[in-house]
């Protein structure tokens, strides 16, 4: 049996980072996945650290674009039918949360992590050599309607009263900066202070040998044995059982096979989500990523090829893989840049670990004393994964955390 003082289960872009910021605080740190670091959900985002972000995705409040969705017509979104009765219930508070007001009381209390997110990434990226794989030019949103850029408008008044940079750019200035873009939109807004990543897995990888470097030890093993021993928890590993003191569960969409069996009942669904890439015709190239708003997919040149990711789909964690609204945006997409072949057979799935809130747990879970959870990060645990690392570390260590992290208690779950 082997001791360590805590234990990370799950090594997505989130597990890392925790364990690396624990580790980075004199702590001996144990990480456990079943499978390689970096290579679940982590994998195959858009690549966006998103520092920008004000307004937490939101249910459609037009009913055209509901409509669509029900069709199964609009590429925004996708749904399993005999799927809907069970997530009905999370979709109604989804759908609460979505509500004008409760959308800038979100962007309120997400501030503190998102305004922090770049940052993280650039000291950990610095001290793991992977700057290597950022990139410092933003990203940009494109608008094919005046209706649909109308639509952005609060949320550009609020990033002008924080602060938030961005440029305004008809289609002239924003071709300048993607000279590979056809016309076929009217406005786009340029986030210049976003970065974005040419490789999500292998900045999950470089952040894992830094914390190896640093003495961190990976495990593989099944955070579904995790018990308790004594006065400590127990996780069976590869290499034997592990015990600790403390345990960080950070297994993304993942998070209830382990957390229900201890009675901590989350309200934790999945935002199921889809991408392919594609070698660009010619001399074509992005120099960022790409958002045609309209469609609800983002263009990100990654070192594969031009990565193109789906909105969201409500379905069973676990069900087969329905690529429909790749399908469903791919003429959008090759109106609007020159795309090739596909680089790969089939497209790659996940699922995004999502509360109806719009806000990850960071914080201890509840009765049970010694485990702490690092999880429902939605569409930005890229983004958040080290500033959720530094939140949770600073509250296990006792430091003064650099925000207020009651709003992302699970306590709000659970009394
Ligand atoms: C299409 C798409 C585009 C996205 N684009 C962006 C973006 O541009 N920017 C952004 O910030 N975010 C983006 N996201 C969201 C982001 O990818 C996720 O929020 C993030 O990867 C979640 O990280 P995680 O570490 O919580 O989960 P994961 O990466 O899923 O890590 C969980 C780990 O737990 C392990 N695990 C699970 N069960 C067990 C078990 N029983 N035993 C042991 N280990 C286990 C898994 O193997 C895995 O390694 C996107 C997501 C999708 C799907």
């Amino acid at each position: 049996m082997a001791r360590t003082d805590v234990i990370v289960l799950g090594a997505g872009i989130v597990g890392t980072s925790v364990a690396l910021h624990l580790v980075k605080r004199g702590l001996s740190v144990a990480l456990v996945d079943r499978g390689g670091a970096g290579e679940a959900t982590s994998y195959g985002n858009a690549g966006i650290i998103e520092g920008n972000t004000i307004f937490p995705a939101a249910f459609p409040s037009d009913w055209a674009t509901l409509l669509r969705i029900a069709f199964k017509r609009s590429p925004l979104a996708n749904y399993h039918l005999a799927f809907l009765p069970k997530i009905a219930p999370w979709l109604a508070a989804f759908r609460a949360y979505s509500q004008p007001t409760k959308l800038v009381e979100t962007s309120q209390v997400m501030r503190p992590l998102f305004a922090r997110a770049v940052a993280e990434h650039e000291v950990l990226a610095a001290e793991a050599a992977a700057e290597k794989y950022l990139r410092r030019n933003g990203w940009l949103k494109l608008y094919r309607s005046d209706r649909a850029f109308a639509g952005v408008k609060r949320e550009l008044d609020l990033a002008a009263s924080l602060g938030i940079a961005n440029v305004t750019m008809d289609v002239e200035a924003a071709r300048a900066l993607e000279p590979s873009l056809n016309p076929v939109f009217r406005h786009a807004v340029h986030w210049t202070g976003a970065v974005s990543v040419s490789n999500p897995l292998a900045v999950t990888r470089a952040y894992i040998a830094r914390f190896a470097a640093l003495g961190g030890l990976s495990f593989t093993g099944d955070a579904r044995s995790l018990h308790r021993n004594g006065p400590n928890w127990r996780v069976e590993t590869a290499s034997g059982p592990l015990d600790a003191g403390e345990v960080v569960i950070a297994l993304g969409p993942w998070l209830r096979d382990v957390l229900d069996p201890l009675g901590v009942r989350l309200p934790l669904a999945v935002k199921r989500g889809y991408h392919r890439h594609f070698r660009p015709q010619g001399n074509a190239a992005l120099a960022r990523p790409v958002l045609d708003a309209d469609n609800g997919y983002v263009l990100a040149p990654m070192e594969q090829g031009v990565r193109i990711t789906s909105g969201v789909e409500f379905a069973p964690r676990d069900a087969p893989p329905t690529p429909v609204q790749l399908e469903r945006l791919m003429p959008a997409a090759r109106e609007l840049f020159p795309l090739g072949e596909p680089v790969e057979p089939q497209p790659w799935f996940g699922a995004r670990p999502c509360f109806a809130d719009s806000r990850p747990v960071i914080g201890r879970a509840p009765g049970n004393a010694g485990l702490w959870l690092a999880c429902g990060h939605a569409h930005w645990g890229l983004t958040l994964g080290p500033a959720t690392g530094r939140l949770l570390a600073e509250l296990m260590t006792g430091a003064t955390p650099f925000c207020d992290p009651q709003p992302y208690a699970a306590e709000r779950f659970i009394r």
